[in-house]
């Protein structure tokens, strides 16, 4: 079973470079995997089993992005032949344009290492981090659905109040900021501690739910 969420991503600058790419990865190796295939069935009239790992010698770049992004692609490339094939209405696979194709790319959750108590801990920050700036009903359902799809998988969401001050916090010495402005993009602490806003944000969340779960 697939559940889908949909919500709006406010990526760093850091993030949409690494998005960017992705996209552009994602594209490319569709258009490298059709080409070979076409190629091939040219040739042999036999329909080629490439997968990605085809190409990341040749072309190494593919390694800087997620490969589950990739793993995909060889899916969706085998989905739009399997139309073809069945209702040739569907219509041939078609090479993705930089211009006229939408910038996407499907990815899984993966339940590994994340970090303590068998959490996942990431979709639990992203739907934590969603909440200090989404107060709607679009974010509970977010994180009703959440709680019940962790549920199912024996997991525990945890929730942390909103008024908790990650931004304002020092992740190191645990001092609060009176005032910090969206536009300070590092943390800067009289204690030292130098940091990215999001990664210091980040580690309290998971500090506050690591005690939270201790308590
Ligand atoms: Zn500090």
């Amino acid at each position: 079973m697939n559940i889908a969420y949909r919500f709006r991503i406010y990526p760093t600058e850091e993030q949409k470079i690494l998005l960017g790419k992705t996209f552009g990865c994602c594209r490319f190796l569709y258009n490298q995997m059709l080409n070979d295939k076409i190629r091939e069935y040219k040739k042999t009239k036999k329909l080629l089993k490439n997968t990605p790992a085809m190409y990341k010698k040749e072309y190494p770049f593919l390694k800087e992005v997620d490969s589950l992004a990739l793993a995909n692609v060889q899916l969706h490339l085998e989905k739009a032949y399997k139309n073809f094939f069945r209702d040739p209405k569907a219509g041939f696979p078609r090479f993705k344009s930089k211009h006229h194709s939408q910038n996407s790319y499907t990815t899984n959750v993966v339940n590994g290492n994340i970090l303590v108590e068998d959490i996942d801990m990431k979709a639990m920050s992203q739907c934590l981090h969603f909440g200090k700036s989404v107060q709607d009903n679009g974010y509970g359902m977010f994180r009703n659905m959440l709680d019940y799809k962790l549920a199912w998988k024996g997991k525990k969401l945890v929730k942390i109040d909103r008024f908790f001050p990650s931004s304002k916090k020092c992740s190191k010495c645990g001092k609060i900021k009176k005032e910090l402005k969206l536009s300070e993009r590092v943390y800067r602490c009289t204690c030292g501690n130098e940091m990215d806003r999001d990664r210091n944000a980040a580690i309290n969340i998971r500090e506050e739910a690591r005690r939270m779960l201790t308590a």
